[in-house]
């Protein structure tokens, strides 16, 4: 017997479950499809109150709320393994800027070589691997990372 029953495993039930099995409540959550979804539901959250882009005038393709692009960093791993994991990252592109102390994972890409979508600026990735956070200097982020919880 199960103290809770969750119908239906969208991001709502699964959040749920995850939610509800930290605190301690035995939950089971069933859905009536026979298999995940085969597409993708997520392409990125644009004007989510969850993101913030302070650039102006982005110098790259990607906008905070998008999927975090690929590269190689200036220590010369792939930016898709320093990411990987249930932590944020503070990533620099193009720039020496000073970066707050968040307590996260840091890494740089050099200017010349490979900003590719980034451009030039300061990016914060969510755990999940899309941008929470966007500029071109840190000037702001602080106070974004305390407002949704960042934790290392
Ligand atoms: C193509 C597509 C692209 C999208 N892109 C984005 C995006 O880029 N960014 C974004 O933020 N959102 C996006 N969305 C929206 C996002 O997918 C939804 O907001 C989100 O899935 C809602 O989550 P949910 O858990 O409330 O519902 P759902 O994801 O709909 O989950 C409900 C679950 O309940 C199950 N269920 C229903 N009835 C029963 C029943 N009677 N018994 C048992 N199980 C049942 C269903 O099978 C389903 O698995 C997209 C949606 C689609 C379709």
């Amino acid at each position: 017997m199960r103290d809770v029953l969750i119908v239906g495993a969208g991001p709502t039930g699964l959040a749920l479950g995850i939610d509800l099995a930290r605190r301690g409540v035995d939950a089971l959550v069933v859905d009536k499809a026979d298999e995940l979804f085969p597409g993708s539901r997520g392409k990125g959250y644009p004007d989510s109150p969850l993101t913030e882009d302070t650039r102006t005038e982005p110098a790259g393709t990607v906008r905070a709320g998008d999927r975090a692009p690929d590269g190689e960093t200036a220590a010369g791993k792939r930016l898709f393994d320093v990411l990987r994991g249930p932590h944020w990252t503070l990533l620099a592109v193009g720039t020496d800027a000073a970066l707050p102390p968040l307590g996260v994972p840091e890494a740089r890409i050099a200017g010349h070589s490979d900003q590719g979508a980034y451009g030039r600026g300061v990016f914060l990735i969510r755990p999940d691997g899309y941008v929470g956070w966007a500029g071109e200097t840190a000037a702001g982020l602080t106070e974004y990372a305390r407002r949704v919880g960042v934790t290392g």
